[in-house]
């Protein structure tokens, strides 16, 4: 392998300000990168991102070979859906993977799903995968536009994924960046959530790997924060040129600043998180009936983000199973209308199975 590679990198994981457990994983081994957005629940989604990042770490090329890239993210997903079979995780689950390997200023590209690779080229940004994704089919096809697709109700199905498919596709390429430029891995954590002027701003001006890195995600977290966000950052060909530093203002008033600013994330946080919560609902069983929630199940760092909304009269043991099994832990919906709608769905499923009581 050639020593020359990426003098500076970066990355890190965060829950997000809303789900309880973080399903990505990601890879800092130069020179591989990688993140992975398990899918699954219950443990299952992170059972899968990890198997397919050591995986890729234990197979990877000692090259940026894109094609020997892409036959390792294969037999990562050959042992996702191994471990499923054997009881390990749960059949279902699966993940996304961005692998990337850096030599030089040459990159191998290996991806399947919808977790991102962009470089910052020369000062652009330039999304190198493609989603695999509906809604990037939609957009591709002309159907809605980018900002629609932000917005889109279907925006976290994927139509590829490690896990399910033995056939499964892996998208692979080479792309020459200059020394300078930066790479940055995401999940969609990130990009559903932070725009790509955003974020070509915050890999333009973040001083270190590490800055870009954190700056990222403290953004994301800014902006709702609702899924869990993950983030690599690689300086190709080592660290950008800098000015040096100004001599400024004295250290103490720079530390205030920094409090000040510190507060002023958390509350940002705090209302975005509220607001986000508001947006949505869920349908659980309380008491042996599904009752309605504004907001999202669980609590954050003690808060709770939800309000009860409306009770109904629907026994969840007259539901199907499945139905049933699912409103335990509660469904969650976008916005207490469609709340609203699945609750009158049970009640006409309800209703055309249970005979009305025979007239006195
Ligand atoms: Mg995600």
């Amino acid at each position: 392998m050639s020593p020359r590679y990426a003098e500076e990198f970066a990355g890190d994981s965060h829950v997000g300000l809303v789900r309880t457990d973080n399903e990505d994983a990601f890879l800092v081994a130069p020179p591989l990168f990688a993140v992975a957005d398990g899918l699954g629940g219950h443990e299952a989604g992170e059972i899968a991102s990890s198997i397919a990042i050591d995986t890729v770490l234990d197979d990877a090329p000692r090259a940026a070979d894109a094609k020997a890239l892409g036959r390792a993210v294969r037999h990562a997903n050959a042992a996702v859906i191994e471990a499923a079979e054997r009881g390990r995780g749960r059949s279902g689950m699966g993940t996304t993977l961005t692998a990337a390997m850096v030599d030089g200023t040459r990159i191998a590209v290996a991806h399947v799903g919808d977790s991102r690779a962009y470089l910052l080229h020369l000062g652009t940004l330039e999304q190198l995968t493609q989603d695999h994704s509906m809604v990037a089919d939609l957009v591709r096809q002309g159907q809605i536009t980018a900002e629609e697709g932000r917005h889109h109700p279907n925006r976290s199905v994927i139509t590829r994924a490690l896990g399910s498919d033995p056939n499964m596709l892996v998208d692979t390429f080479e792309a020459e960046a200059a020394a300078g430029d930066r790479l940055l891995l995401a999940t969609d954590g990130l990009t559903g959530f932070v725009p790509d002027d955003e974020i070509a701003q915050v890999l333009g001006s973040a001083r270190t790997a590490q800055d870009a890195v954190d700056m990222l995600i403290d953004r994301a977290l800014a902006a709702g924060g609702p899924d869990n966000v993950t983030t690599v950052v690689v300086d190709i060909g080592g660290r950008p040129g800098r000015e040096p530093r100004q001599p400024g203002a004295p250290r103490w008033t720079a530390r205030v600043l920094w409090v000040l600013a510190a507060i002023a994330i958390v509350a940002v946080a705090a209302w975005a998180a509220n607001s986000y919560a508001r947006s949505q609902a869920y349908l659980i069983a309380e008491d042996g009936v599904v009752v309605v929630y504004e907001g999202v199940p669980g609590d954050l760092a003690g808060l709770s983000l939800s309000w009860r909304s409306e009770e109904s009269t629907v026994a969840v043991n007259s539901l199907d199973a499945i139905t049933a099994n699912r409103l335990a832990d509660g469904i969650r919906v976008d916005g207490l209308d469609a709340a609203r709608d699945l609750l009158d769905g049970y009640r006409a499923q309800v209703a055309t199975e249970t005979p009305p009581a025979s007239a006195p």
